[in-house]
């Protein structure tokens, strides 16, 4: 492998148009999108025109004039296609703790016969906070959680458990889990599934119909590059929408909010898991750079997804300085998400140096330094400068200056 292969792999590469839709600083590689996406080109001006024409001028009468009322479904239907859900099933609203609670909520009280959450015990943190949390509110009888290892997952599923709350690319390792299998081997024992899709959606195809999920989560802030904080989704299947129940009642999903009526009534569609008014400012934005996705083919997001882990891989391996970094991802390409995890001693060190160089990538404690593949603004040449600055990094052994090993509040 050498620059040539490499130019010629961005000359072949069927999304590189693509990065021109977004607004990339220079002289940065930018291998973090999947903690925050990069901001879409589309994002500034929609986020102008939201501001200084629809609240400025505007002002109350944009609820109806721009829609802002229905921002929330809008958004859903635009997230839909690229989950793999019919449309009616999506909703854009809140943060994905608020939406784990809600969908929690609704699975045990469908299945309540039972009071077992089972998860993995490496499971994104907020996911198991927010079972711990309804566990204390609603009592041990009818929420406890249970923590497995991935690799315990498919035995530990019995009769027990209520719900399967699973995230599908694990956080640091970027491991795949087999949704539609697990789902399977879930609904043979009566458990209802819950998926986490913050590092799948718009990182790799998801077929929440077709694998006959339950109910789903996922981010707007990472793959989808709704910017910082943007509101994240929910995905309920249509065959539960009739019985289910969620807590948070709030006004906004009510039949009919704007009869003010003093009695809750639920709408029967995906509106009842809305609570309250909808961050305009934040859903717009996100509703700006969902339009990136018109004309791309997931299966190439994939291919290409890949691709650049195969060429970040394989160009570590040309430097043996670099052997002390090892790979915690599994090997296999079907079996992880877009990114990498390479454990190092040094792992948060190396981290801060290499952002000085301009290449941003993440650390995850406590020795992982992990780096995010967002195929539609990352090129091969990319892949090749970041390598090319890790083994600066690395044989200069920079980052054993004292600048780089200060602990910082976000990692
Ligand atoms: C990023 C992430 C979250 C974020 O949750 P918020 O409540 O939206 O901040 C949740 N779960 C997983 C698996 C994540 O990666």
């Amino acid at each position: 492998m050498n620059f040539d292969d490499i130019s010629a792999l961005d000359k072949a590469d069927p999304l590189a148009k693509k990065r021109l839709e977004f607004d990339l600083p220079t002289n940065t590689v930018y291998l973090d999108g999947n903690s925050l996406g990069a901001l879409p080109t589309a994002v500034k001006s929609r986020i102008a025109d939201v501001v200084s024409k629809q609240w400025g001028n505007h002002l109350i009468r944009s609820w109806n004039d721009h829609h802002w009322i229905d921002l929330p479904t809008n958004v859903g239907d635009k997230i839909a296609p690229i989950v793999g859900a019919e449309l009616g099933q999506v909703i854009c609203c809140d943060s994905i703790s608020v939406n784990l609670f809600k969908l929690l909520s609704s699975a045990l009280s469908l299945n309540s016969a039972r009071s077992i959450v089972l998860s993995t015990q490496d499971n994104f943190p907020t996911d198991l906070y927010m079972v711990q949390g309804l566990s204390e509110l609603l009592g041990p009888d009818l929420c406890q959680l249970q923590l497995v290892a991935e690799e315990q997952i498919e035995q530990s599923l019995n009769e027990d458990v209520a719900v399967l709350l699973l995230t599908q690319v694990n956080f640091r390792t970027g491991q795949l889990l087999n949704m539609e299998k697990l789902t399977q081997l879930a609904h043979k024992q009566g458990i209802l599934v819950i998926w986490d899709l913050a590092h799948s959606a718009g990182a790799l195809p998801v077929e929440l119909d077709k694998c006959k999920v339950d109910f789903a989560v996922g981010c707007g802030y990472k793959y989808l590059n709704g910017g910082p904080g943007a509101p994240a989704f929910l995905y309920v299947a249509k065959r539960h929408h009739a019985l289910v129940k969620q807590p948070l009642s709030g006004w906004m999903g009510h039949a009919k909010p704007f009869t003010f009526d003093p009695e809750y009534k639920s709408a029967s569609n995906i509106n009842q898991f809305l609570s309250g008014t909808p961050c305009v400012i934040s859903m717009s934005a996100l509703d700006a750079a969902l339009d990136v996705w018109q004309d791309v083919d997931i299966l190439e997001i994939r291919q290409k997804s890949i691709a650049l882990c195969d060429v970040f891989i394989r160009t570590v391996q040309m430097h043996d300085c670099l052997h002390e970094l090892k790979l915690c991802s599994p090997s296999a390409a079907n079996q992880r998400g877009s990114q990498l995890a390479f454990s190092h001693d040094n792992a948060f060190a190396i981290c801060q140096a290499l952002i000085e160089k301009g290449v941003i990538a993440d650390f995850r404690a406590p020795n992982i330094l992990r780096f995010g593949f967002t195929p539609l603004y990352t090129s091969f040449e990319d892949i090749w400068q970041a390598v090319t600055i890790l083994v600066d990094v690395v044989t200069s052994e920079l980052y054993k200056e004292p600048r780089f090993n200060l602990a910082l509040k976000v990692t």
